[in-house]
């Protein structure tokens, strides 16, 4: 049973303390070096896709998001508002979600349909009121860093837009060396209106389902009532941990709902002022989530680029000590993420085993540290023999960038 809880405690990469509360993990170093590198990703893939980044508050007036219809259709999930000193009433609240805020973003200022589509990316904060009797691990929290973007576009361009979503989403799970079990297009409940779930609107359910099907053209997909986002339907793609249990981790949405509401405009090729669309988009969900997944996935045996220690080196006795600090020493200078394990840590053997999940080992005896060369050993097990410390770094380096599954291919 791989319990990303356990293996993140065996890992040093999260923990919870009581006194912070239930729901809010905190990130240690190997845990913060994951998430800094799969965020970083997430960034250079979307820069490549011609997103702009943007920092937008965790906070936002109450009224923003009685515009928004959170207010009206999610409030169950939001924290309590909190109330400002001065009399004047206003009353800020935790935001439940970035959208409004790039809604926000978009409106201040005009925009020509050349602009379109107009493609805005955040890894934020949201917050989510949870009951504490789910909170658990990565999977169910109270604090939630979201990898979101939002493109506005032309009516016509939503559906390119949306597939496109769907590509960086594939590209991403083969770099992450997981799998989607199941794309589902999640609508809304089966009695009208899910009692006041879901914005009342047949018309813009209908435009938005159209679309998303569309989107789904060829794609082997099922459609599952009670799911959908308030404002509409959305594509989940949906993964499964080692345990056979379903979760959603990307999504890819089309909103004619939040544009209206907050009166987005564009200027059109007629010069006059028309309604754009609003493309909700996550690649790998919340960060959170994926993490969990990711450490379930791999049994916590990342792959290269993204394990937190990606070469332990052990010398054999201390007469190596000092060499294997400066191999750690180059190493880091390449940009390779290692750590000394010396004597003083144990046998060579128990150090082996420590380092079970760590993809390379480079031990290096009396012979290896005359030569400059590091016996090296994989995590899968299989033992390439002395190699030059320079080669060896190379090799590791040249995985990272090429984020490859494979350990030590034939040079
Ligand atoms: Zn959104």
């Amino acid at each position: 049973m791989q319990d990303h809880r356990r293996l993140g405690r065996e890992l040093g990469l999260f923990d919870t303390d009581p006194l912070m509360g239930a729901g809010l993990p905190y990130w240690l170093p190997d845990g913060a070096v994951v998430r800094h590198v799969l965020e970083e990703y997430v960034r250079e893939v979307e820069r490549e896709a011609g997103y702009r980044h943007v920092y937008s508050p965790v906070l936002g007036k109450r009224e923003l998001y009685e515009i928004s219809g959170h207010w009206d259709h999610y409030s169950d999930d939001m924290f309590p508002p909190m109330r400002m000193g001065g009399g004047a009433g206003e009353e800020v609240v935790l935001r439940p979600s970035l959208c409004p805020h790039h809604a926000l973003i978009y409106r201040s200022r005009s925009h020509s349909y050349r602009e379109l589509p107009l493609r805005i990316a955040e890894l934020g904060a949201m917050y989510r009121s949870e009951p504490s009797g789910v909170l658990g691990g990565l999977t169910r929290v109270r604090s939630i860093q979201l990898n979101d973007a939002h493109i506005f576009c032309t009516p016509d361009q939503a559906v390119g837009e949306a597939r496109a979503a769907l590509g960086l989403i594939r590209r991403a799970y083969d770099d992450l060396g997981i799998r989607a079990t199941r794309y589902r297009l999640s609508l809304p409940g089966g009695g009208q209106d899910g009692r006041g779930k879901y914005v009342p609107d047949p018309e813009l359910w209908r435009r938005a389902t159209g679309l998303l099907e569309e989107v789904l053209d060829g794609v082997d997909h099922e459609a599952v009532e009670g799911e959908a986002a308030f404002y509409g339907p959305k594509i989940d793609v949906q993964v499964t941990d080692p345990a056979g249990r379903e979760s959603t981790l990307s999504t890819v949405q089309i909103d004619f709902h939040q544009p209206e509401r907050f009166g987005l405009r564009y200027i059109g090729s007629d010069g006059r002022k028309h309604r754009p669309v609003m493309v909700h988009r996550s690649i790998i969900g919340s960060v959170e989530r994926a993490v969990a997944h990711l450490v379930e996935a791999h049994a916590g045996a990342f792959p290269v680029w993204l394990a937190p220690v990606q070469l332990v080196v052990l010398p054999v006795g201390d007469g190596q000590e000092e060499q294997a600090l400066d191999v750690v020493r180059r190493a880091r200078a390449r940009g390779v993420r290692a750590e000394l394990s010396g004597c003083g840590d144990g046998t060579l053997g128990a150090r082996v085993r420590a380092a079970r999940l760590v993809p390379y080992l480079a031990v290096i005896g009396e012979r290896e540290a005359d030569g400059d060369r590091a016996a090296v050993r994989l995590r899968d097990g299989r033992r390439p023999g002395a190699v030059p410390v320079a080669e060896l770094l190379g090799r590791i380096g040249a995985r990272a960038a090429d984020r490859g599954a494979e350990l030590w291919a034939a040079a």
